[in-house]
């Protein structure tokens, strides 16, 4: 029987255990944790993805800063304002929605994040350590994809992944974490020849590559564990997943697989980063 990896459900049982914790911490210790957020800019999608993650935080009882910068921006101007929140001690993480405007270095800006801070994984050090295998918050896309994996009790180690996607936040470290699960991983780009015969040898298939049903079904060999993590607004993912999900020994929908994971996996990582 194909299981259905129900982030949606997953998300929202772990929101109970949340919310305790945040209780927990304000009895103890008198004080929720704070998630800082970053907003440069209009862009009406990030706009929403940072109400999200706001709506999350009231949610479990937290508290959320919300920072809103100008489109004009600049780096120096960016970086004094992470500097500020690095040495808030009431803030407990820092988020810096993505993408900034194009004349900001985010790069400069991810890594000015203290790593203690870094509950989004963006930082270069806290992938080096999560690469590593030392304790760091990871990226939370692939880290909610590695939760979900646990919670359905999917087995990794010995298995081919195959990642379709390279990008800092998503294709990478996934890559990293099923690696340090033993899994045999393939990272697929853009510049990769015979795409669809390193898919068909693929017992775990990770989509992350941006384009709507771009993964065909019939490339998916039977039995595999198909993971998208592709999200777009006709709401489908990266995968054409109406042709192989039955196949599946257990696969992602879209929405409500991968997608409620990652901001779940935001606010449960700002509440362990208060805890220590
Ligand atoms: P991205 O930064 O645009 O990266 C896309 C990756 O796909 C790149 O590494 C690119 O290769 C590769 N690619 C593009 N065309 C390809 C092709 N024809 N064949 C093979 N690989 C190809 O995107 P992203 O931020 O990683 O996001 C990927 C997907 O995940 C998107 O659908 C996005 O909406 C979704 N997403 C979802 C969440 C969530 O919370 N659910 C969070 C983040 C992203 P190159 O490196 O060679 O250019």
């Amino acid at each position: 029987m194909t299981i259905i990896m129900d982030g949606k459900s997953v998300a929202k049982e772990t929101e109970e255990t949340l919310k305790l914790k945040v209780n927990k911490l304000k009895e103890e210790r008198g004080f929720v944790p704070i998630l800082a957020t970053i907003l440069v800019g209009e862009d009406p999608a990030s706009a929403t993805y940072v109400r999200m993650k706001g709506n999350a935080c009231e949610r479990v009882g937290m508290k959320s800063i919300k920072v809103e910068l100008p489109e004009t921006t600049t780096t120096e101007e960016l970086l004094d304002k992470i500097t500020e929140l690095n040495s808030n001690n009431e803030v407990s993480g820092i988020l810096l929605q993505h993408p900034v405007p194009p004349q900001i270095d985010e790069r400069k800006c991810f890594d000015a994040i203290d790593v203690k801070k870094d509950v989004d994984g963006v930082t270069c050090l806290g992938f080096g350590n999560m690469s590593m295998g030392e304790k760091a918050y990871g990226s939370c896309t692939p880290q909610g994809i590695m939760r979900l994996l646990e919670y359905y009790q999917l087995e990794i180690e010995g298995k081919h992944a195959v990642v379709v996607g390279r990008s800092p936040i998503l294709g990478k470290p996934m890559a990293m974490m099923l690696l340090n699960k033993n899994a045999t991983v393939t990272i697929c780009h853009s510049r990769t020849k015979g795409l669809e015969n390193h898919i068909r040898s693929a017992d775990i298939i990770v989509g992350a590559v941006g384009i709507p049903k771009f993964i065909q079904g019939d490339w998916i060999k039977d039995g595999a564990i198909v993971i998208d993590a592709g999200y777009h607004p006709e709401q489908c993912g990266d995968i054409d997943l109406e042709s192989c999900a039955e196949r599946s020994v257990a696969y992602t929908p879209v929405p409500g697989g991968v997608g409620p994971m990652t901001i779940n996996t935001l606010i449960l990582q700002t509440i362990e980063a208060c805890e220590s």
